[in-house]
């Protein structure tokens, strides 16, 4: 009998795994509590895929042998524990797609950087001439990406969420870039919940595969000497000597793999076209992958070298009466705003605030006094802020809109200042998300 799949959720994950399934021959519905975008909508229509939205419907779905379940829906909702109950297994469109591919999976988790890390090992793979794709939690959904057709290498970004629902996966090569608290209310509030979960994309590698992670990083290390993972671990830090690993010495970044011990990758860190340390942190990652597929050191080189980073992380706009304007709208969480801060060489006009997930402004008090002179909040609520900063910095200003943020940073910026949007926070509080603000931004400091 033709297996029933259902999919909640028809985001591009939930629309990609629709398709896919359908084309290998099950019987597919979809069903999406909120309103379907019209561009899948269509897709679905156009396939013949059965669908609803604006309810699930339980006759529909509790009938299902597999469900998929978009990374948006938490493990709480009403459908979600009616299929547990019923024993339906529940898994994620990677965990699908990857039924359908023989690819080498290289995989990107962590709390921050997934996205700057994964753009950069794809860089690095297409530059060598490798036959690869990119996706996962940017961009397209894998089971999107085998629709045309299978690629011998994919450069998957996976969030927690995906992972949770993830059973059997295996991959190549897994990075987990950092770990810091976030989404802690997916996870009961429970921090280790959380780690477990990026852990995940461990649970299955082998002792050919590789893990890289970042040796800096607490959280990550102390889990990974309780986790009794099979996988090769090959780490990186900013100045442990780690042999095999990456690290930098005297401004040389030094990357080794085991079974190269004698032959180590050697570049200058001022040859990075990404700047900071969180991106060098992310550079050493994707060095290490280069070289674990035998590519060659030249091209290793060249492609960091010539890397154009993603809109919204730490993107320098443009400048303005020799006061410099940096978008980095993709800073949702304290953490990245850290590295943002602490990357800033000139001092900082930082607007932040928007919607907080629970922030401890504490980890940024001493960078803030050392960078900061004048914070611009944006947001609907700036208490928290000024509490914390108030007497860190020489003015704390409150605006309600990007126009007026970005003319009262102008106003208040001196040549040879540096203004970076930065918020620390989500944005739904004035925005439709950050993507949107950071365009807001951008196009308000181009009409200045
Ligand atoms: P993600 O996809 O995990 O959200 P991004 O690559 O989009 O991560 O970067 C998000 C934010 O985190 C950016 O503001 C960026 O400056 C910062 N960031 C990037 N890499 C790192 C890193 N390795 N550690 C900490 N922060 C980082």
């Amino acid at each position: 009998m033709t297996k029933r799949i259902v999919i909640l959720g028809s985001g591009e994950s939930g629309t990609g795994a629709a398709l896919l399934a359908q084309r290998k021959g099950y019987d597919v519905f979809v069903s999406d509590m909120g309103i379907i975008g019209e561009e899948f909508k269509k897709e679905l229509a156009e396939a013949g895929i059965a669908f609803e939205e604006g309810r699930h419907t339980a006759e529909l779905i509790l009938n299902a042998d597999e469900l998929i379940k978009s990374p948006g829906i938490p493990h709480s909702a009403a459908v979600v524990k009616q299929a547990f109950a019923k024993h339906i297994p529940i898994i994620s469109e990677i965990e699908f797609a990857a039924r359908f591919s023989q690819a080498k999976k290289i995989c990107i988790t962590g709390t921050n950087g997934k996205t700057t890390t994964t753009s950069l090992v794809y860089h690095v793979l297409k530059t060598a001439g490798l036959d690869v794709a990119v996706g996962g939690n940017i961009g397209t959904s894998y089971a999107r990406i085998l629709l045309d057709r299978d690629y011998s290498y994919v450069v998957l970004e996976l969030s927690s969420f995906q992972l949770d629902d993830m059973f059997a996966f295996r991959a190549d090569i897994g990075v987990i870039t950092n770990i810091t608290p976030d989404h802690l209310d997916r996870y009961d509030y429970q921090l280790q919940n959380y780690i477990n979960s990026k852990f995940r994309i461990t649970q299955n590698q082998l002792q050919h595969d590789v893990l890289i992670y970042c040796a800096d990083d607490e959280l990550t290390s102390k889990n990974l000497e309780q986790i009794k993972g099979k996988a090769t671990l090959i780490p990186f830090a900013w100045d442990e000597p780690l042999q095999p690993g990456a690290y930098v010495k005297e401004g040389l970044m030094i990357c080794t793999i085991p079974e190269q011990l004698n032959n180590p990758f050697i570049m200058h860190m001022n040859e990075l076209s990404l700047k900071g340390r969180h991106n060098g942190y992310n550079s050493m990652a994707a060095a290490i992958i280069g070289q674990v597929l035998n590519i060659r050191k030249e091209t290793i080189r060249e492609s960091l070298m010539s890397f154009q980073n993603v809109e919204h992380r730490l993107e320098p706009v443009m400048s303005v009466g020799g006061v410099e304007f940096i978008n980095d709208s993709k800073a949702t969480n304290v953490n990245s705003a850290w590295y943002a801060l602490e990357s800033m060489e000139k001092p900082t006009i930082w607007i932040a605030g928007g919607v907080d997930k629970g922030n401890d402004y504490q980890l940024l008090k001493e960078l803030v006094k050392e960078k900061v002179r004048i914070i611009v909040c944006l947001g609907t609520d700036n208490r928290k802020i000024h509490e914390a900063f108030g007497t860190e910095v020489d003015m704390i200003v409150n605006t309600s809109s990007m126009n007026e943020a970005v003319h009262v940073a102008q106003k208040l910026a001196k040549a040879g200042e540096a203004v970076l949007l930065s918020p620390a926070c989500a944005s739904f509080d004035l925005f439709k998300n950050y993507e949107d603000r950071g365009r807001q931004f951008k196009k308000e400091v181009k009409a200045l």
